[in-house]
């Protein structure tokens, strides 16, 4: 049987009106001969009476008093009540469906309670749903261990219970709907110019996604890659294609495919810079730094190193503890707090010369300036203050022509 999985974030499935477009799209999907499969993240955001981070807060105001476990048996709650929403809605539009958590859905995972990773997928279950005609509605976000105890995935777990599936059953397409129109040049809360990209690479996505742009998690694109089913990222709310993400030889080949330097743009806030300088610096300045990170669990990014200076950055709730080791190694930092870690992104700058010129120049003509940069074959980062990070993008997203098609 051919496969299809649909997923829907939070937002789209928060309100009377979202359903009702998810409701379309499962229509418009369903087919006889084909099997479909719909991943569901909880309702809402904070606030909203079932989001996950509202299960959260009811907790931390009982003073947070469970297990690691136990914490994850609430935070499934929220996926297994939307499921359970839209499965009664489908059933009384007369799309007979059914429904299971994401352990019933044969979704195995090791023990890490919080951000449990899946070790196989079991999709027994769902076939045989699938077989008696019906749709299968599965709690996104979660797992079960070999021994019964359930988990969750972490942050974007949703997106990848998706593509998990979709690899375990050949799906043909993995949809992940959600409130943009696709994967967009940048993001489009911070540049109002963002454009949706036609297709994409596994490559390019995974790589946006891993340096901040979170409309889809660098562990479900992953996941899909290594399977080689295609994924389209598009809008719950309009009837668009949205973005199809592929391997990059059948990219190229697509409609909408443009031959381009930079693909898009990435953004991390709530980055410190840290600086160590010494006259006198001992031969092992940079070994004795980074093992103090490294032994307190505290990961490094952006590093420079040179004869008797090392510039790094660290996240922003590492900052206090990175200040006190170097301290201890009797190193005074320069410490940058506040700052903002930009990404220019495309598999096609490797070899091109000019882009690190052309990103200098879009920067220092609007008096942004750059903290510290790194590149490697397919991006280039550079560090600015977060109170220039919304400038800073839209002036790369000019520069590099990322609103023209
Ligand atoms: P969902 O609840 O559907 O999983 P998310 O909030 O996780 O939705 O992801 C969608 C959001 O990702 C968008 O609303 C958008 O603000 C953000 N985003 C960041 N970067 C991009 C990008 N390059 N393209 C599209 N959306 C992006
Ligand atoms: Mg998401």
């Amino acid at each position: 049987m051919i496969v299809t999985v649909q997923k829907f974030g939070g937002t789209s499935v928060s309100d009377e009106i979202g359903r009702r477009h998810v409701l379309r799209h499962i229509v418009r999907e369903r087919n006889n001969d084909r099997g479909l499969v719909v991943v569901v993240s909880a309702m809402g955001r904070r606030g909203e009476p079932y989001a996950t981070d509202t299960l959260l807060d009811l907790i931390r105001r009982n003073g947070n008093g469970l297990q690691d476990r136990e914490r994850d048996l609430l935070l499934s709650c929220g996926e297994i009540i939307s499921a359970s929403a839209l499965t009664s809605l489908l059933n009384a539009e007369g799309i007979p469906a059914t429904m299971l958590t994401g352990g019933q859905a044969g979704i195995i995972t090791d023990g890490r309670f919080g951000s449990a990773h899946i070790l196989d997928v079991k999709p027994a279950a769902i076939r045989s749903h699938l077989e008696t005609g019906k749709v299968v509605v599965v709690a996104g976000f979660q797992g079960r261990t070999e021994e019964g105890e359930i988990t969750t995935l972490g942050r974007g777990g949703s997106d990848t219970t998706a593509t998990a599936l979709g690899a375990a059953l050949h799906a043909e397409v993995v949809d992940i709907f959600t409130d943009v129109d696709g994967i967009l040049t940048a993001d489009p809360r911070v540049v109002k110019d963002a454009r949706p990209l036609p297709v994409v690479s596994y490559e390019e996505i995974s790589n946006m996604a891993h340096n901040g742009a979170k409309v889809i998690h660098p562990r479900a694109v992953e996941i899909a890659m290594k399977a080689g089913v295609p994924i389209r990222v598009r809008s719950t709310f309009s009837d668009g294609e949205g973005t199809l993400v592929t391997y990059s030889e059948a990219a190229r080949s697509r409609p909408g495919w443009t031959d381009r330097t930079v693909t898009g743009l990435a953004h991390f806030q709530g980055v410190t810079q840290l600086s160590v300088t010494s006259d006198n610096a001992p031969y092992d300045l940079q070994l004795r730094v980074f093992r103090a990170m490294a032994a307190n669990g505290i990961s490094v990014d952006l590093i420079n190193v040179m004869p008797s200076a090392v510039h790094y950055t660290v996240k922003e709730a590492d900052t206090d503890a990175a200040i006190r080791l170097l301290r201890e190694l009797g190193f005074e930092p320069r410490v940058i707090p506040g700052c903002a870690k930009l990404s220019v992104i495309g598999g096609g700058m490797n070899g091109q010369p000019g882009v690190m010129a052309k990103i200098v120049e879009a920067l220092t003509n609007r008096q942004i300036s750059i903290l510290q940069s790194a590149d490697s074959n397919t991006t280039i980062w550079v560090l600015v203050s977060e109170t220039e990070m919304a400038a800073a993008l839209e002036a790369l997203h000019a520069a590099f022509e990322l609103h023209i098609a």
